[in-house]
């Protein structure tokens, strides 16, 4: 018998730090797997406004996984990925998704972080279910991480110990970001569809489609860095829009959201007298508008260190534009889920082996989106399906070898885990079946 198959099972007590979508996952995910969870978040859960977040299909396989039915989301099923002209509104490019679930399973759906964060919230907390509920602590701050006694302190002067740290959020582990400002970004703000049929601007706005307009260098001189990103979410009755801009036209220099309602004389400066005047009515009529203050990170040195791992933004900070921000936190915590359960016992009994093979599985992958990311940032014809689509317009040719929705939904991470176990078996057990000879 291999030691693999003789060490038992060990359940692990976990604390996530950071209770966003990435957390709720990483517990959730790990409740499944069959430990025992303690999620950390610095404030209560009210202050989320949000706006629309993309699932694809490599993300709602490992929700599937973990027993959520997207549907209680209040998903929009997205149809297309269409690119407009900034001025005109006119079509540049359809990526059409109409035989999407076809190929790959499941609907690509366009989610409310809001809805998203409460189904997450609920099934791992939930008394029914597999698994032994999460226990959440709001209003708590991480302040440090005693990487040698996996001891978490928080701001409050309580502390507590851990088999497994996951920093979804808020711990240094010794990283040393590489970040610098990005020449682009973004406001977000909602539409109600009942104040859209109310003023009947109607023309774009029902489409169950993501619309771009602008992000390539434009007529007049005007800057790649206008584009918008408009999708509706929440069965349809909230159109979200991202409305990007190079950053010398905001005065908000704190990464990340700002919980702070933005007039909307923000968002209408520079070239946004030139938009497509369908799309500027709208802008007009939103409201929850939000900066967000935009950096682009260099991929980090290292996830792990010891017992303590990174996950979603903390370990993968990406600009907005491949839509997989959300979907990458959620495959970080579908991989600790899959290398942490019953099928790989010896990981449980070695926790510091296990989260070498977590970054060993995610680190590359996370980074090519995250590289792609950045570049899309240049050209919106580096966005995922966009990549393979034909344009006229030269300046919106992909690079070599940029991601495609083949790569990403191809992709099965049972699969991966299970080749690179099988490799670390047998180099494990290789001099004791010499041993035997
Ligand atoms: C309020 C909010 C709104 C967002 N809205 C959008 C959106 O509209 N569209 C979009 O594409 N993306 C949005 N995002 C980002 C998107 O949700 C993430 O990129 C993605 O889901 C990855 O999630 P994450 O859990 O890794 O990070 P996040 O979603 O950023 O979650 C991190 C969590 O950690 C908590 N935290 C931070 N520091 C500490 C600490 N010291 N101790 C304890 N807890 C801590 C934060 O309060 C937060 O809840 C939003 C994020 C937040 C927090």
């Amino acid at each position: 018998m291999s030691t693999s198959q003789a060490s038992g099972f060990k359940q692990l007590h976990v604390a996530v730090i950071g209770g966003g979508i990435g957390g709720l996952a990483a517990a959730l995910s790990m409740r499944r797997a069959g430990h025992r969870v303690d999620i950390f978040e610095r404030r209560g859960f009210d202050v989320e406004v949000g706006a629309s977040i993309s699932c694809a299909a490599n993300g709602s396989v490992h929700l599937e996984d973990w027993g959520i039915d997207v549907k209680s989301m209040s998903p929009v099923a997205l149809m297309k990925l269409t690119m407009r002209d900034w001025e005109t509104g006119q079509i540049q490019g359809v990526y059409d998704l109409s035989d999407y679930e076809r190929e790959w399973g499941r609907v690509y759906y366009m989610l409310h972080r809001q809805d998203m964060h409460k189904v997450l919230l609920d099934a791992a907390t939930a008394e029914d279910g597999i698994g032994i509920p999460c226990q959440v602590h709001n209003n708590s701050p991480c302040d440090t991480v005693d990487l040698e006694t996996n001891t978490v302190k928080f701001l409050n002067g309580t502390s507590i110990q851990a088999d497994l740290i996951v920093g979804a959020d808020g711990i240094r582990i010794g990283v040393k970001p590489d970040i610098k400002t990005s020449p682009q970004t973004c406001y977000r703000c909602n539409v109600l569809t009942e104040d859209i049929k109310r003023l009947g601007l109607v023309k774009h706005s029902y489409e169950p489609a993501i619309q771009f307009w602008g992000g390539s260098e434009g007529k007049n001189g005007r800057s790649k860095y206008y584009k918008i990103v408009m999708a509706p979410c929440s069965n349809g009755e909230v159109v979200s829009f991202y409305c990007f801009m190079p950053t010398e036209l905001t005065n908000h220099r704190e990464e990340g959201f700002t919980f702070k309602e933005a007039p909307v004389s923000d968002i209408l400066q520079g070239r946004y007298s030139d938009l497509d005047p369908e799309c500027l009515a709208l802008l007009k009529n939103s409201r929850e508008r939000m900066p967000w203050r935009l950096y682009v990170h260099q991929a980090y040195t290292h996830w792990i260190n010891k017992r303590t791992c990174l996950l979603g933004d903390a370990a993968h900070p990406m600009m907005p534009h491949q839509s997989q921000g959300a979907v990458q936190a959620i495959e970080d915590a579908g991989a600790l889920g899959i290398i942490f359960s019953a099928k790989y016992p010896e990981f449980t009994r070695d926790v510091e082996a296990g989260l070498r093979l977590y970054q060993a599985i995610r680190k590359p992958r996370a980074t090519r989106v995250q590289e792609a990311s950045a570049r899309a940032t240049e050209n919106v014809g580096e966005r995922i399906g966009f990549t393979s689509i034909q344009v006229e317009d030269e300046s919106l040719r992909p690079s070599e070898g940029s991601l495609t929705v083949r790569e990403m939904n191809e992709y099965n991470m049972h699969q991966h885990v299970a080749a690179e176990v099988a490799k670390i078996r047998k180099a494990r057990d290789a001099p004791q079946e010499m041993a035997h000879l």
